[in-house]
């Protein structure tokens, strides 16, 4: 469904994807794992069309999206919940909601979006009058999520969403993941947190300095000894 072919990213010169490749297909969860600075987000960036590549190809069900705007690529059914989440402090929780459904006309399917994404995070629903900058951590990133879904996407590309959550949390993300997932969603999941991101990924990739390094079935990599070693914290 969305194939990565020989990217290559680099930021004022200097590369930092050196001919990335992989695929993710229809109905996957599929986990992007490495260290800080490897190029997970950068990857992602560029196929939300956030940052240009500067040679490879990414296509969705066979269609070019490479060099395509941000817009048009949400347009194509690929939503992006950013790292750090980046709500809008300034606006309610409806109003960042809806800002998800910006590309879209179609009113009636809009407000069905809106009533589901309310209906998965009641918490939104009561407070969607409030400022988003005043919701807790975990409330933000919920609100990161709803946001992507209001685009109504078939992929679905999650940067870090259990960063600074507490364990709890953290579960709950996961359980999200899991209920997008059966519900049809396909998901690319960025995680600094390697053993969640495994357990919860069909197959998953490790990226270290801006290549694929290791690729697998999530359960194989969390029983890989190199993978328990380097990223896992066991010896
Ligand atoms: P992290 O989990 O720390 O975000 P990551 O694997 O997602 O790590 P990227 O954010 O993709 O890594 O960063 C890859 C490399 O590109 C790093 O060396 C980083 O310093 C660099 N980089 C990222 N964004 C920019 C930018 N806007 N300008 C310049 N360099 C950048």
């Amino acid at each position: 469904m969305l194939e990565i072919k020989n990217l290559k990213v680099s930021y004022d010169k200097v590369e930092v994807l050196h001919g990335l490749s992989l695929n993710v297909n229809e109905g996957e969860v599929v986990a992007l794992v490495g260290a800080n600075g490897a190029g997970k987000s950068t990857t992602l960036r560029a196929v939300s069309g956030l940052v240009r590549a500067d040679a490879g190809t990414i296509t969705l069900d066979g269609r070019r999206i490479d060099g395509a705007s941000a817009v048009d690529v949400t347009r194509a059914g690929i939503a992006h919940v950013p790292e750090g989440r980046r709500v809008f402090a300034e606006m309610s929780v409806k109003e960042n909601l809806l800002v998800g459904a910006f590309q879209r006309s179609d009113k009636d399917g809009i407000a069905r979006d809106l009533a589901s994404v309310f209906e998965r995070f009641p918490r939104l629903e009561e407070r969607q009058i409030q400022m988003s900058g005043t919701l807790s951590g975990g409330e933000q990133q919920m609100l990161a999520i709803g946001r992507a879904l209001m685009s109504d996407p078939s992929v679905v590309l999650m940067d870090e969403p259990t960063l600074g959550l507490a364990p709890l949390m953290c579960r709950q993300i996961v359980k999200i993941v899991r209920e997008l997932n059966s519900q049809g969603k396909t998901i690319v999941l960025v995680e600094q947190n390697a053993r969640m991101a495994l357990s919860v990924a069909d197959r998953a990739y490790v990226i270290e300095k801006g290549e694929i390094s290791v690729t697998g079935t999530g359960q194989e990599l969390l029983h890989n000894p190199d993978i328990k070693k380097a990223y896992l914290g066991i010896a």
